[in-house]
């Protein structure tokens, strides 16, 4: 429970310590508090603000989906189904168990837990009445919380420790939609639960620079410690007196977080706010030394892994169960040559950190813990962008041969050969549904295929079947029983 201010006095010493001594020196770029003597309106800053529909194109068809949900087209796969993959790879190198967590909730879990003056639960949640039970039900907006009540539920204590679970599924926030920000959104997420160790937030960090870096995407990583609830108490005091001095220059929100919320007072986005945003005390001077220490170690952990930090003072990630280390994940683009990219490197990849708390919440027994989730979709949209004028590792299913047909029998007797190979490993593209040769070869060759095999009518009745190069167009008849042995040993040969 928090701490009264009078009570303070044996932790003292926390506002002596001084900044630099929280930071090692050398690849920490320290975001420096600039004081600002006017408060004046800063240029906005860039905000990519197109709403978006379905499949991100907006669709004037009286069956779109609801606002600010959309439908993910086939010819998205290639990166949901990297992403997922790359996801998977992770999960497995670092040994995260898939947890599969219901979609509904009981509504009291996240607004016992993410805290009541938090936008996802004061206007975000979809809340629902139930026809038959008692009390109220929510799609889940995030799924740290449900991961955490099936650790407590299941008894996942009795496990040895700590409990390594990752997770991918759709998360709803009724949200203002706009680019990369929907109402049903798509979270992979990394939680490892019951144990207090720096390393394990060191080890999230680096599966989500990992997780990025192999996808060919630089990004970097924010991060701050927002330590222990009575020292954020201390913190949000401080914050409230110097806030309170400048109330008359501050946007509408900001005036009801100063009572509400004060250390959303720091996640303001709002011009008018910034510059003096920009001169509040930071949370790292009220620290006390073993949440200093503890963030150093952090801090160390992820220098040896060269992996690049910014410390962000103004970092606090607004959910009540945070402790400790709290990060975020942003594109690293601020310097790229294409304008546009430098501004998708203020959008947000993911975030995490530390949640002690939680389970003692929840449970009444002490359960340490730090997690993560990166946003799929803001990824892919980030990737195709960044992918117009870099190279990504997008992963797109290649085929190895086509299979072309002539005729109405053909096509019976070429999709009974197509299924024959489907235990030979071959990569086959065929389209059963066009007639003329011309096309499907036209087909063949939009596919990049060494190889077609030809199917007409002779070849119906002669058991045989036509193979041809599609570079010097040059064709062979040979036996269909010999087709899988004769085209492996083609393309092994290529
Ligand atoms: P959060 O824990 O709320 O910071 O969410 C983690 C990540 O999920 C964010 O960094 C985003 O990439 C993604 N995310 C959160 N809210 C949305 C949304 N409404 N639409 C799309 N992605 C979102």
């Amino acid at each position: 429970m928090p701490t009264k201010k009078k009570e303070d006095k044996k932790i003292k010493p926390v506002k002596a310590v001084k900044k630099p001594t929280v930071v090692k020196a050398k690849p920490v770029k320290v975001v420096k508090s600039v004081k600002v003597a006017k408060f004046v309106k800063r240029p906005n800053k860039p905000e990519v603000k197109k709403e978006v529909g379905v499949d991100e194109e907006r669709n004037s068809s009286p069956w779109k989906p609801l606002r600010g949900m959309r439908d993910i087209l086939p010819k998205q796969e290639k990166y949901w189904q990297t992403l997922y993959d790359n996801a998977k790879a992770m999960a497995t190198y670092f040994h995260f168990g898939r947890i599969e967590t219901p979609i509904l909730e009981e509504a009291k879990l996240f607004l016992r837990t993410l805290g009541k003056n938090t936008d996802i639960v004061s206007k975000e949640m979809y809340v629902f009445e139930q026809q038959e039970e008692s009390g109220k039900i929510c799609l889940r907006p995030e799924a740290t919380a449900s991961v955490m009540r099936a650790y407590i539920a299941n008894g996942l204590w009795n496990q040895s420790q700590p409990v390594k679970m990752w997770y991918w599924g759709p998360m709803f926030r009724h949200d203002r939609p706009q680019a990369g920000r929907y109402r049903q959104f798509y979270q992979v997420g990394y939680e490892i639960i019951g144990a207090n160790d720096p390393i394990m937030d060191a080890e999230l960090i680096l599966v989500a620079y990992n997780f990025y870096k192999d996808l060919g995407l630089p990004v970097t990583i924010q991060i701050n410690s927002i330590g222990l609830p009575e020292e954020r108490e201390r913190y949000a005091n401080e914050l409230v007196s110097y806030y309170r001095t400048k109330r008359s220059y501050l946007c509408e929100s900001c005036r009801q977080r100063l009572i509400k919320n004060p250390l959303r007072l720091l996640d303001c986005k709002e011009d008018q706010c910034q510059p003096i945003k920009d001169g509040a005390p930071q949370i790292l001077d009220w620290l006390t030394e073993s949440s200093k220490s503890y963030f150093m170690k952090v801090l160390e952990y992820l220098d040896d892994l060269e992996v690049p930090y910014v410390l962000q003072p103004n970092l606090v990630r607004g959910l009540d169960y945070y402790t400790h280390t709290v990060f975020e994940v942003f594109p690293a683009l601020e310097n790229d040559d294409d304008k546009n990219l430098q501004q998708l490197s203020q959008i947000a990849l993911g975030g995490g950190g530390r949640y002690d708390l939680l389970g003692k919440e929840m449970a009444g027994r002490e359960t340490p813990a730090s997690g993560m989730a990166l946003g799929v979709d803001r990824s892919i949209m980030v990737l195709k962008e960044y992918a117009k004028n870099h190279e990504i590792k997008i992963s797109e299913p290649k085929m190895d041969i086509f299979f072309a047909q002539l005729g109405e029998r053909a096509k019976g007797q070429a999709l009974k050969l197509i299924n024959n190979l489907k235990q030979s490993g071959l990569k086959i593209g065929f389209n059963l549904y066009k007639n003329s040769l011309k096309t499907q070869l036209e087909s063949a060759n939009a596919m990049a295929v060494p190889y077609a095999l030809i199917l007409g009518q002779k070849e119906m009745q002669d058991g045989t079947i036509i193979i041809r190069d599609m570079e010097s167009g040059i064709q062979e008849i040979v036996d269909q029983k010999k087709i899988e042995v004769l085209i492996k040993k083609r393309l092994s040969s290529l």
